[in-house]
């Protein structure tokens, strides 16, 4: 059987015909390889997650295309009902799709056909992952002139940007869906375009004949197939919330108990430090930034947040290299990241954070690059909520026989002593709860946490044992706030107030009480 190639158990295959999605070819960090092999191959849990639905949409762009196939007639599928924050986004977003795409006189030349391009080839005699066919669907608006002679595939996205650049098998194959969908004729010319919903110009993929769609595929596309359907990588992250394949993961870490939740009754969710941060402040906040919605620049990149993220960036840079090399104090004059700017007052205070930073540098601690994680995603399904704990510790290293998670905080605040550290900061109390029930590769020891706090005039250290009843005790009282009410709220009501004027998704809430210089709106 082909399920032997996985260490997956607890799945069964019920069907023979492979059927992929375009979204499986984005390329994008936060999907699981595995999980799209699995769903694409035909396998499906012998026992499903337990959790109900959510009540509220969980896919931004879902009301958008929902809309759009309304507008083919009275047959179109049911819309969903929204709550604001959704409905002003796909309003926004439907003003955006109208006028990147029709046109004055109201004839773009192309109308939408009645199914989605969908590509299909039967699987050889001797198919060796046991398929008797394959398929390939997109999720977007397909059109064809009235001849049929040119096609158009529009794929909706948040946002495009440097960040979001989609991968050559991406475009291979979704040129090579449009040029070989059967539903009538072959057309002479495709093109396929990315409609950005927040309303920046759409972005042509591919143009050229189905030839040329063959070609590209040949060149990109296949290798794209083959190492989707074949891929054995688990990537654990926020991916495990939805995952139908949780129960025989080897990948996932479980920790009964973490969140200190009852599940009972509530759907399956994600939770991350950011999320916790999110609801304190306004749990529609909370929402949107889920719905990963577009965030303003004006808040996301103010100077002391840039600041912030251009020292870890500097920091997890130095820490990749290998070998190792501990940071000094001597830093650069043009140290600050690509795509970073910093105004002259948080250069001058970045700077000093980070020749602060020499002094306590872990990799003085290290011996090699295998003793080094930066970054590293650990993610741990804590079964009894339903929730799935997902975070990103600064870096992880080995200390002789011993783990160490660091977190590290840059602040221009004064020093005012370490005494409520996990509840200023809810990273360090996930850390000490988390870091006890991780699977750490090598010689097992102790495992202890270390908080580095970063100022202009100094650095302090502070190490927390996750062993100690006590700091857990601690860890689990500054958590609880951040989780309880997320964990039971399905409503997400907004709370407008001062802290509206610092929200970075004021410009999809109808309720802010201040805006920050941002268009509003409206539904
Ligand atoms: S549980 Fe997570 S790591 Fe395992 S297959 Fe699913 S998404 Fe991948
Ligand atoms: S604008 Fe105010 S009420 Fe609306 S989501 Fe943001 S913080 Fe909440």
């Amino acid at each position: 059987m082909y399920v032997m190639e996985f260490r997956h158990s607890g799945v069964t295959r019920t069907s023979r015909v492979v059927r992929m999605s375009l979204g499986m070819f984005s390329g994008s960090k936060y999907r699981c390889p595995v999980q799209d092999s699995l769903k694409a191959l035909g396998y499906t849990p012998v026992s499903p997650p337990p959790g109900r639905r959510e009540v509220l949409g969980q896919v931004a762009l879902r009301p958008l295309m929902d809309e759009l196939d309304g507008r083919r007639g009275p047959g179109a599928p049911r819309r969903h009902r929204l709550d604001p924050v959704l409905e002003n986004w796909t309003r926004h977003a439907l003003r955006a799709y109208d006028s990147a795409f029709f046109r004055s006189d109201g004839d773009s030349g192309l109308s939408e056909v009645a199914r989605p391009w969908t590509y299909r080839y039967p699987a050889g005699a001797d198919d060796h992952r046991g398929a008797t066919e394959y398929g390939i669907t997109v999720w977007g608006r397909c059109l064809a002139s009235a001849d049929g002679t040119v096609r158009e595939l529009r794929l909706p996205v948040h946002r495009s940007g440097a960040h979001n650049v989609p991968a050559d098998g991406y475009v291979a194959v979704a040129a090579l869906v449009t040029a070989e969908d059967r539903q009538s004729g072959p057309p002479d010319h495709v093109r396929v375009v990315r409609f950005p919903a927040a309303g920046t110009r759409p972005e042509l993929l591919f143009a050229g004949t189905p030839e040329e769609a063959k070609d590209l595929h040949r060149t990109h596309g296949r290798h794209a197939v083959r190492a989707l359907l074949d891929s054995a990588e688990y990537r654990p992250g926020s991916a495990c919330g939805s995952c139908p394949f949780t129960a025989g993961c080897p990948a996932l870490m479980r920790a009964p108990g973490l969140t200190g939740l009852s599940g009972k009754g509530r759907p399956r969710r994600t939770w991350s430090p950011t999320d916790g941060r999110e609801y304190a402040a306004c749990a529609r906040r909370s929402r949107a930034r889920s719905l990963r919605l577009p965030t303003l620049d004006a808040v996301e990149r103010s100077p002391a947040a840039e600041r912030g993220r251009a020292v870890h960036a500097y920091l997890a840079a130095r820490h990749r290299a290998d070998p190792p090399v501990p940071c000094s104090s001597d830093i650069p004059e043009d140290w600050v990241p690509a795509g970073f700017a910093l105004e002259e007052r948080e250069l001058l205070i970045a700077t000093a954070q980070l020749r602060r930073h020499a002094a306590v540098c872990p990799l003085h601690r290290v011996l090699s690059a295998e003793d080094v994680r930066v970054e590293p995603t650990v993610t741990m399904e804590d079964p009894a909520a339903r929730v799935v704990v997902v975070t990103d510790p600064d870096l992880v290293y080995r200390d002789g026989g011993s783990w160490v998670w660091r977190e590290v905080k840059s602040t221009s605040r004064r020093f005012t002593g370490t005494s409520n550290l996990m509840e200023t900061y809810p990273q360090l109390a996930l850390a000490v709860l988390m870091a006890g029930e991780a699977v750490w590769p090598g010689r097992s020891g102790n495992v202890r946490v270390e908080a580095e706090i970063l100022r202009p005039h100094g650095a302090s250290l502070v190490t927390l044992d996750p062993s100690s009843p006590a700091v857990r005790d601690r860890a689990r009282k500054a958590l609880a706030p951040l989780m309880a009410a997320w964990h039971a709220d399905d409503s997400f009501e907004p709370q407008p107030g001062p802290e509206c004027a610092a929200c970075p998704v004021s410009q999809w809430c109808p309720d802010a009480a201040v805006r920050t210089g941002a268009e509003r709106h409206e539904p």
